[in-house]
């Protein structure tokens, strides 16, 4: 296929903007791109999708995010709202996802992948919890992300807070989908360890996790206090050297959120190279705090976005960030759009290579994946690669998006999905949520 037309937006080591150019997607990947009259002449048979003057540009990449919470939309908590984070797991998610059913998971993760295609999003990392249909939980997700052509890594999160057994069983559906996705590859869908968080997590289940598998986790760290205190009270070490101790930490390892870490802890995040991801909607709405992120980015910690189960459109993402950082200090100078991309665009990228590590990601060039969007923007002031992070943050709309295409596979054309009936998931998730809020209700 032959994209003409199209402003391409390359990011990369040396991001671009190419107007009037094409790009040629063979099976999975970009093969060439070039002006749009030379890959005509160049390649005269291959079928054409003109983007009309559109700007064409990566997927957006989700670094950290929980399709399982989709159920949560409109649900409102009778009485008193929750005081403070704690009270928030208890009082909706580790209800929520109690209540759900395999059939459930499907939907929940369905929902989510519709809302990625129409606004942008072509690779997440899942972090799943459903400790009633734990066993199979992990293909229905995969299952869910294969019909709707995206990309995506997947991990259960094991957790001691729904007893020994469920804990038990996680580690278990980590294992057996692992070596799933080793016995029969993917390109498209991978698979790390999911964990909690260290707060519900004991020594026993750390230890067993790691004697399970080596090779990277998934897990939340310090997003509020009440993980230090825990981790305090339980080790005598603070959260972070805590999952040290126990090899949680490293360069396939993601750790959500990190906002109440101390210096020496920020330091064992970069000394093991282990990942980080930041999600300024959810900590807004948990009034955790805000992590130190330009500081952790000019330590060298390894720094992506992702949404924690908000909304799959990443630019929202990119502007909470923006104007979140702001606002706790109270100072415009946190957050430039700058380091914003930085977070977004290049170490997202980075983070999702080292779950799909055969090819590159997040970037228009010869041989990376063909995951591409269409964006139907008209800037009204000069733009530039050096400007284009501004533009995004206060220009681009994530329903500007019109096209999207994973996998060298158009998922979404002129605005319109082409393999998945939105209407009918949408029926389908009603009457499933419907039954969900009432067994969280009882
Ligand atoms: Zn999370």
């Amino acid at each position: 296929m032959l994209i003409t037309n199209a402003t391409l937006v390359t990011w990369g080591a040396t991001g671009r903007i190419l107007e009037n150019h094409a790009l040629f997607i063979e099976g999975d990947r970009i093969v060439d791109l070039g002006p749009s009259s030379e890959l005509r002449a160049k390649y005269p048979r291959e079928p054409e999708l003109d983007a009309r003057g559109q700007y064409v540009m990566p997927g957006n990449i989700c670094a950290h995010t929980h399709f399982y919470g989709a159920f949560a939309r409109g649900m409102a908590l009778p009485g008193d709202p929750p005081k403070d984070f704690p009270e928030i797991l208890e009082r909706l998610w580790w209800r929520l996802d109690k209540a759900l059913t395999l059939d459930d998971v499907r939907y929940s993760a369905l929902v989510c992948l519709i809302d990625a295609i129409k606004h942008g999003t072509t690779t997440l990392i899942d972090h799943h919890a459903s400790p009633n249909a734990v066993a199979g939980s992990l293909d229905m997700i995969a299952e869910a992300v294969e019909q709707a052509g995206l990309r995506a890594c997947l991990c259960y999160e094991v957790s001691d807070r729904n007893g020994p057994e469920k804990a038990r069983a996680g580690i278990e559906e980590n294992l057996r989908f692992i070596q799933s996705v080793i016995r029969n590859p993917k390109s498209a869908i991978t698979a790390t360890f999911g964990l909690h968080a260290s707060l519900t997590l004991s020594d026993a289940t750390l230890e067993a996790c790691r004697n399970a598998h080596d090779g990277g986790y998934h897990i939340h760290a310090a997003e509020h206090e009440a993980d230090q205190t825990d981790s305090l009270k339980k080790s005598g070490m603070r959260v972070i050297d805590r999952l040290h101790k126990f090899g949680i930490l490293g360069p396939r390892s993601i750790v959500a959120h990190a906002v109440h870490i101390d210096p020496p802890e920020a330091e064992l995040l970069r000394e093991t190279g282990t990942w980080v991801t930041h999600q300024p909607r959810s900590n807004m709405n948990n009034a955790v705090g805000a992590a130190d992120v330009e500081e952790l980015l000019r330590m060298g910690v390894k720094i992506g976005l992702g949404n924690d189960g908000f909304s799959n459109a990443m630019w929202d993402e990119w502007k909470a960030a923006y104007l979140y950082h702001k606002a706790a200090r109270r100072d415009p100078r946190r957050m430039s759009g700058a380091v914003v991309a930085e977070m977004a665009v290049t170490n997202n990228a980075a983070l999702a290579n080292v779950f799909f590590p055969q090819v590159p990601l997040g970037v228009l060039a010869a041989g990376a994946f063909a995951d591409v969007v269409f964006v139907d923007y008209h800037p009204s002031t000069p733009m530039t690669v050096d400007n284009l992070p501004w533009h995004i943050l206060f220009g681009f709309e994530n329903s500007m998006v019109t096209t999207t295409i994973c996998s060298g596979k158009v998922l979404m054309k002129d605005r319109r999905l082409l393999f998945l009936d939105e209407a009918e998931i949408s029926a389908r998730s009603r009457e499933l949520a419907k039954k969900v809020w009432e067994r969280f209700a009882s």
